[in-house]
């Protein structure tokens, strides 16, 4: 397993795989790594001659400074889940060699963005965007793999790709889960124990409770701080911070 820093080394690598004929499979993420991720590794690795992941937690996509200050890195840990799945090649950049503009130039969408975690964290789908197009200009894979844990984020990303004639092809990947039905997430390493022995109540509510007015009202009196619980599109999504935390969630209706 590779590991790459400098991008310049990496497009190097990159020209060797597409001379070679070699299809690449890539998985971009924010690093502290669970069954989540591995779940979309292994799916990389089924489908492709070669697997990328990228690790970078990207400062444009963070609306709240506490939030990206207290994002779990676990680099170690990580090396091991991507040996374990099978990953060729990990790029771990530096924001100066991701954002050698200085974050002058964005990719903006303007709908479907501002709804949901987009209306209450603003920005934050302009740094998503943003960094996911330049990584994918970078890997130039035939495939990359996104999580319908984030869904709006998954669908926003595919509009991207389409709009822009970008040619790596999107493949969603469902939202693994522990057992007792909390989605996976990075973030859940920040919760106290008793936060993340009530987390699971998120999904709990948003599968059982008939209408999204009605699992607002249950999930506050739970004690979770409800951003939105909202119905669209035949999905409910959720988010709610709960013991500092904001966990996020969204299930087929
Ligand atoms: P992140 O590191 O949180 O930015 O996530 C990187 C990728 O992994 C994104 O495509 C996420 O949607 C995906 N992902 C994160 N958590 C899960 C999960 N529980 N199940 C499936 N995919 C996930």
């Amino acid at each position: 397993m590779k590991e790459f820093i400098s991008l310049q080394n990496w497009i190097h690598e990159r020209s060797d795989l597409k001379r070679a004929h070699r299809t690449i499979g890539f998985v971009p993420t924010m690093g502290a790594l669970h069954a989540g991720h591995a779940s979309l590794l292994k799916r990389a690795r089924e489908e492709n001659d070669f697997v990328v992941l990228s690790i970078y937690v990207n400062p444009t996509q963070f609306n709240n400074p506490n939030d990206l200050a207290k994002y779990p890195i676990t680099i170690e840990n990580d090396r091991e889940v991507a040996r374990e799945a099978g990953v060729d090649a990990i790029l771990l950049p530096r924001y100066d060699e991701i954002y050698p503009d200085g974050y002058r130039y964005k990719v903006s969408e303007n709908e479907f963005s501002k709804l949901l975690c987009g209306a209450h964290r603003p920005g934050h789908f302009d740094g998503v965007l943003t960094v996911v197009m330049k990584l994918l200009n970078l890997v130039q894979a035939d495939r990359a793999y996104f999580g319908e844990k984030d869904f709006q984020q998954l669908q926003l990303i595919k509009g991207m790709v389409e709009a822009f004639f970008m040619t790596t092809a999107i493949v969603a990947c469902p939202t693994v889960r522990e057992t007792d039905g909390l989605a996976m997430s990075s973030r859940n390493l920040n919760l106290n124990p008793r936060a993340r022995d009530q987390a699971p109540q998120l999904r709990e509510v948003l599968v059982n409770t008939p209408t999204s007015l009605e699992a607002r009202e249950k999930l506050s009196q739970l004690g979770f701080d409800v951003d939105y619980v909202e119905d669209l599109h035949g999905r409910r999504f959720a988010a709610a911070t709960l013991g500092g935390v904001r966990l996020i969630d969204n299930v087929a209706r």
